[in-house]
């Protein structure tokens, strides 16, 4: 099978979550609830990690936010990332409590003495910085040189901060240029990853409701990754963080760069299908969701590209006239009357 050849990037220690090198591409997410109330961030990451997600990101506005670092650290097991603007002081703080990463751009929290202050903590206590390049965001000097937000723009914006963390002898970076202009980042990110070595974070930021940001995200995140560009993911929606995990391992499974849980292929349906074909896919993608297996079933309408597809699946179904073949690891295993497709093929799914 052909596979993606990952760009291979210098690597960070995320708490146990190693990104960059030769460590799989990671699935992130961001906490919605606010961070001064303990009890409903821990909820929240609570069914983050019960998803899976790799890496958790908290923000933290202020000193109250920072104070519950160590609870939140104590809570879990993922690693957290603390996501900071402008104040050093709340970088200090967090590196204090424990923090696995910031978030942080090095060249926006003022004078040479806070960022060394910054970068020499967080150098002696192996905290990685992730520095976040934002369309939306960048500096003022760059959108007159380059009239508005552009790949190169994003990149001279990234290079400051580089320049500055190399200053300061600090390297354990990460970088992510985001936008919510999908082909900004793709061209934004090309640009970085043929210059530089670093992890990349990849997201289309602020990408809109779940649907629409899903397209986006599998989009710009997945053209990427197919290009062996991309370390780590955030998928960033407008609705549920566990909605954006959920979407992140899609687009890996996607790309074969993650081979865990349910991966459903059924077929679109069209007049030649003879069952209820949409029915019975909807059916199994709900009964699955919660698996931990990792298992490709095939939901196919007829015998025409069906046992082509139900063959190559772990498990699968190519429906006949009034019966459906059942397909076990590439062999037919039984012929199951139309009303009892349902069920059966569950029951073989729950028994692989
Ligand atoms: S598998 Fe059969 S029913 Fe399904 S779309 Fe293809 S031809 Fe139509």
């Amino acid at each position: 099978m052909s596979e993606i050849q990952r760009k291979k990037t210098r690597s960070i220690m995320v708490g146990s979550v190693g990104i960059g090198g030769d460590f799989p591409v990671s699935v992130q997410s961001m906490t919605t609830t606010n961070t001064e109330k303990l009890a409903p961030l821990l909820e929240e990451i609570d069914r983050l990690e019960a998803a899976d997600c790799h890496i958790i990101r908290i923000t933290i506005p202020n000193v109250k936010a920072a104070q519950n670092i160590p609870a939140i650290r104590k809570h879990t097991n993922v690693p957290i990332v603390a996501d900071i603007h402008f104040n050093h002081q709340l970088a200090l703080m967090a590196i204090d409590a424990g923090i696995d990463k910031i978030r942080i751009n090095p060249g926006n929290i003022g004078s040479d003495e806070k960022v060394k202050e910054v970068l020499t903590k967080a150098r002696a206590a192996k905290v990685p910085i992730r520095v976040g390049i934002n369309s939306g965001s960048l500096e003022e000097s760059l959108l007159k040189k380059y009239g508005h937000p552009t790949p190169e723009a994003m990149l001279e914006s990234a290079e400051k901060h580089i320049r500055i963390c190399q200053e300061n002898d600090y390297h354990d970076l990460a970088f992510s240029l985001k936008s919510s202009n999908t082909y900004l980042m793709i061209e934004a990110n090309r640009l970085f990853s043929q210059k530089y070595n670093y992890p990349l974070h990849l997201g289309v930021t602020e990408a809109g409701p779940v649907k629409q940001g899903t397209i986006k995200s599998a989009i710009g995140i997945g053209t990427l990754l197919a290009e062996g560009i991309g370390d780590t993911i955030r998928v960033s929606l407008t609705g549920d963080p566990v909605e954006e995990v959920r979407v992140g391992y899609a687009i890996l499974k996607a790309l074969n760069l993650v081979h865990r849980g349910i991966n459903i292929v059924s077929c679109p349906t069209c007049g030649r299908t003879v069952a209820d074909v949409v029915k019975i896919a909807e059916e199994v993608e709900k009964r699955t969701a919660q698996m931990k297996k990792n298992l490709t079933i095939a939901v196919m309408g007829c015998i025409v590209n069906g046992p082509g597809e139900a063959r190559e699946a772990d498990i699968g179904i190519a429906c006949g006239n009034k019966t459906a073949q059942l397909f076990k690891k590439g062999q037919v295993i039984d012929k199951i009357p139309e009303e009892q497709i349902l069920d059966r093929l569950i029951e073989e799914i729950e028994n692989l």
